[in-house]
C-alpha cells in the first residue's frame, strides 16, 4: 500500500516536470514521485534542435527547474530508470530493476520516442536520431565545415537541424517525400517560405525522394541509395521522421488507446479529470528567420490563407482561416503579435481578408472590446 496520497508521475520530460510543479501549487502535499528513464532532471526539447544544437543555449539553461527546486518540493526524482508495467488493480508500477511502488494516483507523461527508419543499412554508425539531449550532442558534433549531412525528413526537426548543420558549414541535403517541406502542415504558400530560404542558405532540397537504402563502410554509414538510382555520400544521415507515441503504460492502465492516448478537444482521456483548454503553440529558428505559431487546423479544417506583409522578404503573418474566423496564424520575423493572434482566435470572432492582411490596421482593434 502507498503511504496516502501518493502521487507517481512517470516520464521525465517537460510534462512530467509542469505537473510536479502544479500538483505542489495547487496543494498536493503528500509522497510525490517522477520516474524518468533519462538521467537528465526534466528538460525542455525545443532548444536541442535550436539554441542547444547551434551553442548559443548551455545545458543548465534547458532544465524545467533548478536542481535544488525538487528538493525545496520535496519531489523525489528517480532518473535512469524504466517504469516496465502498471497493475492498475494493486495500484503499483514495476521498475525495470523488479521494485515495485505503489501510489494512490498515478499520471503517465511517458512521451513519444522518434520512428525509425525502416529501410536495410538504417542501424548503421552515424544515422542519427533527436530526442535526447545526447542525441543533440552527436549531431552538433557531426556538424563540422565541409562534414556532408544527408537528412530524412522535411519536418520542423529535419529542417531545423539542416540549419544547424549549414550554419556549421556543412553541405546538407535534405530528402522529402512530399513535393516540398512542411506542405502538409503550412499549406503551400507558408511552406515555399521555408523551401526558400533554405535553398537560399546552399541546402539541397530533394522533393519526391525516395530511399532505398543507407549505405556504409566497417558499420558506419557513408550514404544513401535512392530508388531513382542516385546514390548521395554522406558522412551522417540525421532522420527526422516523426514520433510514436509511447503508450505501451497506458494501454495497461486501461485508457482507451488509439495511435495516442483517445482525447476530446479539451485534452480529457476515457478517465476524467484531464482537462485542456489551451492554443497549441510552436516556435522555430532557422538561420536569420524567428517564427511563432499558434492555433490548430487539420487539413480541410481552413479554406484560405492570408497573409499580411510580404512572404517573398520573410517577414510577415498568415492566417489560417475558416470561412470569416482565423483558427490559426504564424508571425515570420514579426514580433510581438502572437498574443493578440491567439486572442482573435480564442474570440472566435469574424473578421475579413482586407481587414486582416492590411498592416496599417492594428491587429488589437479586430479583437471583440470587453
Ligand atoms: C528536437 C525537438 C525539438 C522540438 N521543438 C519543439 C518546438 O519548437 N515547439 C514545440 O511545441 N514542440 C517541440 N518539440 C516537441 C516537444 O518537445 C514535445 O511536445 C515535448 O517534449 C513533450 O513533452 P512530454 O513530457 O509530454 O514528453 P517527452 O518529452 O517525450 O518526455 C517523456 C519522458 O518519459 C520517458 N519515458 C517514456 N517511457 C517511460 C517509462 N516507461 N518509464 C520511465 N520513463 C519513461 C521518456 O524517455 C522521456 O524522457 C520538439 C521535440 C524535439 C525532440
Amino acid at each position: 500500500m502507498a503511504p496516502a496520497n501518493t502521487f507517481v508521475i512517470v516520464g521525465g520530460g517537460l510534462a512530467a516536470g509542469k505537473a510536479a510543479e502544479e500538483l505542489r501549487e495547487h496543494g498536493h502535499d503528500g509522497p510525490l514521485l517522477v520516474i524518468g528513464d533519462e538521467r537528465e532532471r526534466p528538460y525542455v526539447r525545443p532548444p536541442l534542435s535550436k539554441g542547444y544544437l547551434l551553442g548559443k543555449e548551455d545545458r543548465e539553461s534547458i532544465h524545467v527547474h533548478p536542481a535544488g527546486w525538487y528538493r525545496e518540493h520535496e519531489v523525489d526524482l528517480l532518473l535512469g530508470t524504466s517504469v516496465t508495467s502498471v497493475d492498475a488493480q494493486a495500484k503499483e508500477v514495476t521498475l525495470d530493476d523488479g521494485r515495485r511502488v505503489p501510489y494512490t494516483k498515478l499520471l503517465l507523461a511517458t512521451g513519444s520516442s522518434p520512428r525509425r527508419l525502416s529501410v536495410p543499412g538504417a542501424d548503421l554508425d552515424n544515422v542519427l536520431y533527436l530526442r535526447r539531449v545526447g542525441d543533440s550532442e552527436r549531431l552538433k558534433s557531426a556538424f563540422t565545415e565541409g562534414a556532408r549531412i544527408v537528412v530524412v525528413g522535411g519536418g520542423w526537426i529535419g529542417l531545423e537541424t539542416a540549419a544547424a548543420a549549414r550554419t556549421a558549414g556543412a553541405e546538407v541535403t535534405v530528402l522529402e517525400h512530399a513535393e516540398l517541406p512542411l506542405l502538409k502542415v503550412l499549406g503551400r504558400e507558408a511552406a515555399e517560405v521555408f523551401a526558400g530560404l533554405h535553398r537560399d542558405h546552399g541546402v539541397d532540397l530533394r522533393p519526391h525522394a525516395e530511399i532505398e537504402r543507407v549505405t556504409g563502410t566497417g558499420g558506419r554509414v557513408d550514404g544513401v541509395q535512392l530508388a531513382d538510382g542516385g546514390h548521395l555520400p554522406a558522412d551522417a544521415v540525421v532522420v527526422g521522421v516523426g514520433i510514436t507515441p509511447n503508450v505501451r503504460l497506458a494501454e495497461e492502465a486501461g485508457l482507451d488507446v488509439r495511435d495516442g492516448i483517445v482525447t476530446d478537444e479539451h485534452l480529457r482521456t476515457s478517465v476524467p479529470d484531464t482537462v485542456y483548454d489551451r492554443l497549441p503553440y510552436f516556435y522555430t529558428d532557422q538561420y536569420d528567420l524567428g517564427m511563432e505559431y499558434t492555433g490548430y487546423t487539420e487539413p480541410g479544417g481552413h479554406d484560405r490563407v492570408v497573409f499580411r506583409g510580404a512572404p517573398d522578404e520573410r517577414r510577415f503573418i498568415a492566417f489560417w482561416m475558416s470561412g470569416n474566423r482565423v483558427v490559426a496564424g504564424m508571425s515570420v520575423n514579426v514580433w510581438d503579435v502572437i498574443d493578440t493572434i491567439r486572442s482573435l482566435i480564442e474570440s472566435g470572432v469574424e473578421t475579413d481578408d482586407a481587414v486582416l492582411s492590411d498592416p496599417a490596421v492594428a491587429l488589437e482593434s479586430l479583437l471583440p472590446r470587453v
